[in-house]
Formats: structure tokens, sequence, C-alpha cells
């Protein structure tokens, strides 16, 4: 009996469908005897498109559950910002034994052109974040852990298939620097992605950064790959100079406005199909003069039609309402002051959008995610 129980095969633990894109979950799943490959990759389609779960996927480790959900109603539907439960993995030690660990997402309305109502998913890919920014609630965490490509598809799943939402666009604008893992994020790109499977379009997926010149190097290489040309880049900007940017945003007292300008133009296929998009928090009394916008004009020029050589453009600019985090040493700027700085960027000759703040009041707005009871305990 002994010997029996030796030689017996240990039993596989299925990988995870929101791990890998379909073609090498089902031939793992066919190497460790699961499934045989045909039936793995008809599961893997069903998991992703209707989300039933086959019976020998259920030990696999699937998305974390719902925890908490807030709704907020605005003039497009209803803003959902919920927290799913993830297992402790590489949580630092600091973290007190039986803390839990959640991740923030939120779904945005939207109404698209011609007036139909879409979907945006606002995902984390970390708990908590290195980067510091001042403005911002999830900095006030620090870097709790990085997450695995599984928990970031696994908030598209839950979206989709327990919220019920169509989703249309996926930012990478949760918690987290998504260049500062960057690995996983590429991973969940490349799931989300699978025609067998999430089957997002490359277009409507976007990743937006701080600026970590060395992550955008990685990420202009990826950027180059057949398939994903088509992938949306979004910067933070949030300063129209290097004194302001610095006080605001540490990570640019290592990396200037200068170099990360030269970093983001040698993005592959810019004008031609692709436009980055550099957000701009607008936060009263520290980068909201006119002045500002000057400058800020200036410094984008090389994005514009004007500003370039060839006459094409490849960037704009996406001017963000500050949303106050907790204990915020700045209010939220009032309409008119918003209104005068997109004016006057716009009579500068950007190509600039104002974003509609949405979930406010549940603190689910941009640079507002962030687990309190984490926060409190550090
Ligand atoms: S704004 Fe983004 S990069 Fe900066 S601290 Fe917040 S989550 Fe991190």
């Amino acid at each position: 009996m002994v010997a029996d129980r030796i030689h017996s095969p240990v039993p596989a633990t299925p990988p995870s469908p929101l791990g890998l894109p379909a073609a090498p979950f089902a031939d793992a799943c066919a190497r460790a005897g699961l499934a045989p490959r045909d039936r793995a990759l008809d599961d893997y389609r069903a998991f992703h498109r209707t989300g039933a779960i086959a019976d020998w996927m259920n030990d696999a480790p699937l998305a974390g559950p719902i925890v908490r959900e807030q709704r907020e109603e605005v003039a497009e539907g209803t803003t959902v910002k919920f927290l799913q439960r993830i297992a402790r993995g590489a949580a630092p030690d600091s973290l007190p034994p039986h803390a839990a660990l959640n991740v923030e997402s939120v779904i945005i309305p939207m109404i698209g052109r011609g007036g139909a109502r879409t979907h945006t998913l606002c995902v984390s890919s970390q708990v908590g974040c290195a980067m510091g920014c001042e403005f911002c609630e999830t900095a006030r965490m620090g870097l709790v852990r990085s997450l695995t490509p599984s928990e970031i598809v696994g908030q598209w799943w839950a979206a989709r298939h327990i919220l019920g939402a169509p989703i249309r666009n996926i930012v990478f604008m949760g918690m987290g620097e998504p260049l500062d893992n960057l690995d996983a994020v590429l991973d969940a790109v490349a799931i989300l992605t699978d025609h067998d499977g999430p089957g997002l379009a490359m277009s409507r997926v976007t990743i937006s950064t701080v600026g970590r010149i060395d992550g955008l190097r990685r990420l202009a290489t990826a950027m180059d790959r057949p398939g994903w040309r088509r992938l949306g880049l979004a910067v933070s900007i949030n300063a129209p100079n290097d004194a302001i940017r610095s006080a605001i945003m540490p990570i640019n007292r290592a990396m200037p406005m200068a170099e990360l300008r030269d970093a983001v133009l040698a993005v592959p296929g810019l004008g031609r199909g692709r436009k980055v998009c550099f957000e701009y928090v607008l936060i009263p009394g520290v980068n909201d003069e006119p002045g500002h916008a000057d400058e800020l004009a200036d410094y984008l020029r090389p994005f514009t039609a004007a500003g370039s050589t060839d006459g094409l453009t490849r960037g704009m600019v996406n001017v963000i309402p500050y949303n106050p985090r907790r204990e915020s040493p700045w209010p939220a700027p009032d309409e008119a002051s918003v209104e005068r700085f997109v004016e006057r960027l716009d009579a500068a000759g950007l190509f600039v959008r104002r974003r509609r703040t949405k979930g406010r009041a549940m603190m689910g707005a941009c640079g507002q995610l962030g687990t309190d009871e984490i926060r409190r305990r550090k």
C-alpha cells in the first residue's frame, strides 16, 4: 500500500483559465491529464464568454470573491466600485498576519458615439503603490504587493460575469503603477485580448503610467509586436515643469520631464493610429495657473501636428479635475477654472479633452482607490 501511495500520480492542480491565454492553457491541461486539449479549449471559451465553470476546473484558482460593492448613479448610468479578496501571496511581513488583501476596481459607464452605453473597467495592477504621488489616495498605502496576471484578469471576469457589466474598454488606472509590474500586466493584456478568451480589442486597452522611463522602453518594445500596435498608452504628467512635478510626483526627481518626453516620443506608431494621452490632474494652487497651461503646451508641442516635422498628431491632453483624497491639503477645482485651463490649452493648439468626474462620493474616482483598513494599520 505504501508503494502504491508513492507511485500513484499526485493529483494535478488545474492551471487557472484566468492566468493563461487559450492555447497554453489547453496544452497545460492536456499535459497534466486534466482534460483533452479540445475539451479544455471549449471549456476555456465558455468560462470567459458565459462565465460557466466546468467541473474539472473547480480546483483551479479562480476570481477572488467580491467582498464589497458600492454603486453611485451618474448621468451615464451606474458607477460600481468593487473589492475582491485575494490571497496574501508575497505580501510583506509588515502586514499584520490576519490582514486581508483586497483589490479594487471600478466599472465606469460611458455614452459612446451614437448614444450607446458602454462600460470601461478601471483595473488595479498592484495592491497599494510605491510611487508616492502626493495627490493620490493609493500612495498612502505604500506598495503591499504586485498582482499576478490571473488576479488582474480576475477583475475583468468579476465585472463581466459576477456583476454582469458588458465591458468594452479596460484602463490600467486603478491601484498601482503598471510599469512596476510590467511582465504580469503584459501577460494579462495577452489574455484579455485572446479571441478564445475575453476577446477585448487591443485598441480598447490602455496602460497608464507615471512615466517610469526604464519600463516605458520595455513597453515600447512590447507595443511594436504584431497585434500589439493598437495598445493604448496614457502618461500621468500632472505638471508643466520639473519643479512642480518633482514636488507632487517623486518619480520625477530621478526621471525628469525632458527625458520622459524623449522616451514617449520613441514609442512606436505614434501619429499612425496611436496617440499618447497625457493626463493632467488639475489641482487648485498647484498647477492650474494660465502660465502653467502655456508651459504645458510648449512641453507637449512635439506631439501636435504643428509642432512635428511630418504633420502628425502624436498626443492629446486629458484634463482631470482633482478629486480630493482623504485629508487632502487641496480642494477640488471649481468648474470655471477647469474650463479656463482647458480653453487655454486648446487655444495653444493642443488636442484637449476634459474628464467628467464619476464616483467621487464613494472614493472611487481617479487617484482615490485605496483600502482603508490597510492604510489605517500602517
Ligand atoms: S497616482 Fe498612480 S502611480 Fe501615483 S501613487 Fe497613485 S496609484 Fe501610484
